[in-house]
């Protein structure tokens, strides 16, 4: 006959925070009787419970396909760039073409300042916004 797990009972388990087995408390169980959550005694984490002989069976699987894929093509966002001119109206994410500077990007609006990126320098622009 197993022992009876109950809520507050302590168990041995494998602590992902700790990176090894602590006494854990149980804070949740299945229907069945099965613990579903414990709480670490050490670290205070609460986890869901991995019984230490079924680790291998159960050996979380890393899923590396799943990472998603990071949008780089931001700064172009496919409008034409304006040629610069401090009576014109400049908004976030304009490109813009300055005389000197050559092409830049509006990083930031502000009454009557726009910050502009160009290339590695930032610029600060008069606008009439
Ligand atoms: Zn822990």
């Amino acid at each position: 006959m197993l022992k009876r797990i109950r809520l507050g009972d302590d168990v041995m388990a494998y602590c992902g925070r700790c990176k090894e087995e602590r006494m854990h408390q149980v804070v949740a169980l299945h229907s069945e009787g099965r613990i579903e959550r414990v709480t670490c005694n050490y670290c205070q984490s609460t986890h869901l419970y991995r019984d230490p002989e079924a680790k291998a069976a159960a050996m979380p699987r890393r899923t590396n396909g799943a990472r998603s894929v990071e949008v780089k093509a931001r700064a172009s966002s496919g409008r034409p760039a304006r040629s610069y001119s401090p009576q014109e109206t400049y908004a976030t994410g304009d490109q813009i073409t300055h005389p000197k500077f050559g092409e830049g990007n509006v990083v930031e609006a502000r009454r009557g300042k726009i910050d502009v990126r160009f290339g590695r320098e930032m610029r600060t622009l008069l606008h009439a916004g």
